[in-house]
């Protein structure tokens, strides 16, 4: 897929999905600026890959204004913006402290929805596009972790409701919805035996994803080829919200 001289952003692309993104995107000729609040992981990963790297706590809008003005200045112009910052939170509703739960929206929602609203002006002048990382928890409930389950639920229904108010600029919003992908996130979690049984158990296809699976989907999602997908939720989780 041709995405030359594309001018994409990856929040949270230090890492993981975003890391593997960031990458594939590269591969495909466009220009990446990695935002991450990461600095050592971020410029290591950008001077790797060939990206450049801004220091943003996605959080914080004004840093993500700054990143996104930094993008323009560096590469002229935003053709995409994908909000794939993200923290875990494994607390249920009893466990959670009300300070986790803010915490955990402020980052894994707001942020998602700051990178939208700083993006938009410069995705009006490309006719560009918005991709968010949801999860299938935005899709599903589970149990253990009631505020990244809320945090991927407002995602979801953020891409939807972001893709009706930009679509008159002929931008596209859409949202990649992962099962659990082999990540720096999931590690721990997934070295505990009977978490293992449960996520594999309620994959239909028996593995977790590699964040190469997530990254040729962004890619598809940013390219002409997804020239009339806008305000959709993608699942792509081995069939976890499908059994
Ligand atoms: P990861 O921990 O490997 O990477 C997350 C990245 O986000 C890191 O580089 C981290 O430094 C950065 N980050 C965290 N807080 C930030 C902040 N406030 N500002 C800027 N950057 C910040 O995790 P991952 O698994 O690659 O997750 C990426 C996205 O995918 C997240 O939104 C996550 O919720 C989502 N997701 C992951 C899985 C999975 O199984 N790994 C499944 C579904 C959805």
């Amino acid at each position: 897929m041709d995405l030359e001289e594309q001018s994409v952003i990856v929040t949270g692309g230090s890492s993981g999905i975003g890391k593997a993104m960031a990458e594939r995107f590269i591969e495909e000729g466009a220009d990446v600026v990695i935002g991450d609040i990461d600095v050592e992981s971020g410029q290591e990963v950008a001077e790797e890959i060939g990206a450049e790297f801004v220091e943003c706590d996605v959080s914080d809008y004004e840093q993500v204004e700054n990143l996104v003005e930094k993008a323009v200045e560096e590469n002229g112009k935003l053709d995409c913006m994908v909000n794939n910052a993200g923290i875990g939170s494994v607390k249920n509703i009893e466990e959670m402290e009300i300070e986790d739960y803010h915490s955990t929206i402020s980052v894994d929602l707001d942020g998602v929805m700051y990178g939208c609203k700083a993006a938009t002006p410069h995705l009006k002048e490309t006719e560009g596009c918005i991709i968010n990382i949801a999860s299938i928890y935005g899709l599903v409930g589970d149990i253990g972790s009631t505020a990244y389950n809320a945090a991927k639920g407002g995602v979801v229904n953020l891409t939807r409701s972001v893709a009706d108010d930009l679509a008159q600029y002929n931008i596209r919003v859409n949202s990649i919805c992962p099962g659990f992908v082999d990540t720096p996130m999931t590690d721990e979690a997934l070295k505990d035996g009977d978490f293992k049984d449960h996520v594999l158990n309620n994959t239909p296809l028996g593995r977790v994803a590699q964040p190469e699976e997530i990254a040729g989907v962004a890619v598809f999602l940013a390219s002409e080829e997804a020239s009339y997908i806008t305000g959709v939720n993608l699942p792509v989780d081995g069939g976890w919200t499908s059994h």
